[in-house]
């Protein structure tokens, strides 16, 4: 079969290439080596691990704020069965609607593993040994990002696991040791604090995601640690770790001492690498550089013109909604428009409660880059929607030029972050000031307006506080 696009991998980036090009009036077909649709994001990501953060939410908000409330609850149980089931019906319910998007927009799907013969034409290995040969005008790799794991930590996926492991435990752990406190290990963890699993952070870094801002990770660990109290390794770099049958025992290291951890898990989440295995990208001549696909910083290129890659296979966030980006842009150029990502407005979030989310620069990328700012601290206790639902944990930091009042960053830790950032984004893509926002009318009593009463905080007027 001849087709004008063919997509390789059916996450973020690659289903949502293909519903572009399908749009744009391409004949497309989408490789995918998994029986379900959705990649990463959709069968062991995002939306399972968010469907695990609500649930958990749900039970940890009834167990310690429904009796302020005035809600009489009785003995809670949290039942752990219940719970992945009701995640795997959602996933479900989203591999489905994939599927349906893909007969609307009429894409082939292929289920198979693919492999390039040349720079026209994959071969896809299908389950049952047969095979396929299919020819496209362009091709887009999309091949998403596996779990990175340390070579000397045997991932048996019973005692000592990986994200996706953790989003289906039969059982919730006593003692759960988590290596890595970047956004995947706070979340997961997160999701097992709140249903009473004694949490141990163990972290290379002097800090929790220690890539965003340290005012929001500081909060974040404060949280935790009046919510579950958990124990904090950090500045230590895990040497060892051993399934010991019903346990797990973690050594780590720091300044030349030596500590060993004992828990029933232990799960491994220092972060994912780029995948691209069987693609036989060598028959082509690409080159990897330190396991991604090099690209065009504008087009997604790769060194074979035809050819693109996009998402977690490339360089830049290892995130859902910039793959999409990509797939759209990657469209776009080959039906030969001319789109653009402002790859510095790609927001981040940690859906920990409270959710944390963040856009722009930090205070310490600002300091590096000698940028004069000035600084608007607003925080959720002095909101009055927040006092009234009861969730006043957090802030929302805006960091805005001192010469030109630009925003030039927003940061945000408190409830409904991941919503609250949208109205930063779309601003700051129109280059706003902390003046315009200020300008703007934001309904009452809303979360919203705490950033607005953040941007009043740069030119020290804040309101309430
Ligand atoms: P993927 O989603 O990884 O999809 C790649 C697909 O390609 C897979 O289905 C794979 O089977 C297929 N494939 C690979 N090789 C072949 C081949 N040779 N032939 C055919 N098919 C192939 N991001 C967010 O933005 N928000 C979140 O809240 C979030 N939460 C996350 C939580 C967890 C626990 C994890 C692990 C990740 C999370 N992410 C989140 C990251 C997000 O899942 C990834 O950034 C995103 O899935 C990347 O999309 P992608 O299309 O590049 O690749």
């Amino acid at each position: 079969m001849q087709y004008k696009i063919a997509i390789i991998g059916s996450g973020p980036g690659g289903y949502v290439t293909a519903i572009r090009a399908a749009q744009l009036g391409m004949s497309v077909a989408l490789i995918e080596k998994y029986e379900t649709l959705g990649g990463t994001c959709l069968n062991v990501g995002c939306i399972p691990s968010k469907a695990l953060l609500d649930s958990t939410e749900h039970f940890f908000k009834a167990t310690k704020d429904f009796a302020e409330h005035g809600i009489k609850t009785g003995t809670l149980e949290a039942d752990i069965k219940q719970i992945i089931n009701r995640k795997n019906n959602v996933i479900k319910k989203i591999n489905d609607g994939v599927s349906y998007l893909m007969k609307k927009n009429k894409i082939t799907v292929y289920n198979g593993t693919a492999s390039f013969i040349d720079k026209n034409n994959i071969k896809i290995s299908i389950a049952d040994d047969s095979e396929e040969t299919i020819t496209a005008d362009n091709i887009v790799v999309a091949t998403g990002s596996k779990p990175s794991i340390l070579p000397f930590v045997p991932i048996d996926k019973t005692r000592v696991i990986t994200s996706t492991e953790a989003l289906s435990l039969s059982e919730i752990p006593k003692n759960l040791i988590v290596i890595g406190a970047g956004v995947i290990g706070v979340e997961l963890g997160s999701v097992y604090a709140r249903l009473g699993s004694k949490i141990t952070f163990v972290e290379f870094a002097d800090t929790m995601i220690s890539t965003m801002d340290k005012t929001i990770a500081k909060e974040l660990q404060k949280v935790m640690t009046k919510d579950f109290s958990p124990n904090y390794y950090f500045n230590h770099k895990v040497t060892k770790v051993e399934n010991l049958g019903n346990e797990v025992s973690v050594t780590a290291e720091s300044n030349g001492q030596s500590i060993e951890l004992k828990g029933d898990y232990c799960l491994v989440c220092i972060g994912r690498k780029p995948y691209t295995e069987g693609l036989n990208l060598e028959a082509l001549g690409i080159v990897l550089d330190k396991g991604k696909i090099p690209v065009d910083e504008n087009t997604l290129q790769t060194s074979v013109p035809n050819i693109y890659a996009i998402g977690d296979v490339i360089r830049g966030a290892m995130l859902a909604h910039k793959a999409s980006e990509e797939g759209i842009l990657v469209a776009e150029i080959i039906a030969g428009q001319k789109p653009h990502i402002n790859y510095n407005l790609i927001p981040s979030v940690v859906y920990t409660f409270p959710e944390i989310a963040s856009v722009g620069l930090t205070e310490e990328q600002l300091k590096e880059k000698g940028i004069a700012y000035k600084i608007g601290n607003f925080p959720f206790s002095a909101l009055g929607r927040a006092v009234a639902s009861g969730d006043t944990n957090g802030l929302v930091k805006v960091l805005a030029n001192s010469t030109t009042d630009e925003v030039l960053g927003v940061h945000i830790i408190g409830t409904r972050a991941a919503d609250l950032i949208a109205e930063a984004v779309s601003a700051m893509e129109f280059r706003t000031s902390a003046e315009d926002i200020i300008r703007t009318s934001h309904a009452h009593p809303t979360y919203a307006e705490a950033f607005r009463e953040a941007c009043m905080a740069t030119d020290n007027r804040a309101i309430h506080i």
